[in-house]
């Protein structure tokens, strides 16, 4: 099995030894364990805010070089702790476990794992303790993103050919929605590869996408799970099961921050879509809804949400095209949130999304936007009736028994 330990997990040295006791734990029970682990609580922050006040535009080589130094220091420790119970065990970097990524600072991709160095060493009775985020490319040290320890686990745990990547955190697992936000929600027992991957998209905290992307694609069964309690997990596999069965929805997950900007008569047949998108996104501006109807035969209105950070930049950007796209009124407007339901049961059950329509207006929530996928309906809404609008979507969907038709 792999074990990934989070930040929070490995967060103190009691912290370390408690799951050191737990890796020496599943060592005596007969399990062959590799483990993974994030950098100590918020190390990976404070390495971010040292490079600002050495320089605003940190090169990414030496910015990766940095950040890649959190990890390290948890993989030694826990190395450290299972060697002082009499379980044998090795730091991995991201280099000495063969982790290749592609040449790109900050957010690559791993590309393949030569598995030769940790095989032997669990050949030789000793626990791989690899750093999480970070791998090489052309003899430089890369990270994957911010969270990417996820991604690293599975990835081992796919190349290892590992029968359960158990990810350990600091809540009991996936949970309906945020228990911060409705008390009553309740923790999953499974949930499919499809609808957890819609949720990390959405704005669920407790797993990278990426991860769940790689474990679909390589089908290892993942275990999401607390290291402060025995109780169990949740499981995120190919079908759902029990609970996830009997409901339509699934969960319901949520953003904040979320910004609309509205064009208003744009002329068609000037390539103008294009123009805008591709601009927005050369400048690294991430759009996520977008929402476009013709108005008359020749005019279409374009309207698209981004973060609220990136509001002034993609203004920018817009104002700038202005001759080119010939529009005639450009609208903004923050303050808004994305709130949206997933199922894998919304496939064979129409009127999910009327109903959710139903629950918003019931609770005078304005819908501003809508977009949808084969398992998912997500509503751009006013930030201020956020939480009220997911404690009402999670009674209307989530407290009573829904059956689920058959089909
Ligand atoms: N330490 C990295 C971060 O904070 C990677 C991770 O924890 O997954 O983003
Ligand atoms: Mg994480």
């Amino acid at each position: 099995m792999v074990q990934k330990y989070g930040g929070t997990s490995v967060g103190s040295v009691e912290r370390i030894q408690a799951v050191a006791d737990r890796i020496a734990a599943a060592r005596r029970e007969g399990h062959e364990v590799a483990v993974v682990v994030s950098a100590m609580g918020h190390t990976t922050d404070e390495l971010v805010a040292l490079a600002k006040e050495v320089t605003p535009h940190p090169e990414g080589r030496e910015m990766d070089a940095l950040l890649a130094t959190g990890e390290q220091v948890s993989a030694a420790l826990v190395a450290m702790a299972l060697d002082m119970r009499g379980v044998r065990a090795q730091s991995f970097t991201g280099w000495q476990a063969g982790i290749a990524t592609e040449p790109v600072h900050g957010a690559a991709r791993i590309e393949h794992i030569d598995t030769e160095a940790l095989e032997a060493a669990l050949r030789a009775g000793i626990v791989p303790v690899i750093t999480g985020f970070q791998g090489i490319a052309a003899n430089a040290v890369t990270t994957l993103g911010r969270g990417g320890s996820d991604t690293s686990a599975v990835a081992v745990a796919a190349a290892l050919k590992a029968d359960v990547c158990e990810i350990y955190t600091d809540v009991t697992g996936v949970f309906t929605t945020d228990p911060r936000v409705v008390k009553t929600a309740k923790k999953l027992e499974h949930v499919s590869y499809d609808e957890m991957l819609e949720l990390a998209n959405l704005g669920a905290q407790v797993l990278h996408p990426r991860a769940v992307e790689n474990a679909k694609q390589f089908q290892v069964p993942l275990v999401v799970r607390s290291s402060f309690t025995e109780e169990e997990g949740t499981w995120v596999t190919e079908t759902a099961q029990g609970f996830e069965q009997r409901h339509i929805v699934t969960g319901i997950a949520f953003e904040r921050e979320v910004s609309r900007i509205a064009l208003i008569g744009v002329a068609v047949g000037r390539h103008g879509l294009a123009s805008v998108f591709g601009t927005l996104a050369d400048n690294n501006v991430n759009v996520d809804v977008i929402v476009q109807s013709v108005v008359q035969e020749a005019e279409v209105d374009v309207s698209f949400t981004v973060k609220d950070d990136d509001v002034d930049k993609a203004l920018r950007i817009v104002r700038g095209l202005q001759d080119h796209l010939g529009y005639t009124d450009l609208v903004s407007e923050s303050g808004l949130a994305k709130v949206s339901i997933v199922g894998a049961g919304m496939i064979s059950n129409p009127g999910v999304a009327a109903k959710m329509f139903q629950v918003l207006a019931d609770g005078d929530i304005p819908v501003k936007m809508v977009s949808t996928s084969e398992i998912k309906v997500s509503c751009i809404i006013p930030a201020v009736q956020l939480d009220a609008a997911v404690r009402q979507l999670h009674e209307a969907f989530l407290e009573q028994e829904v059956p689920v038709a058959e089909s």
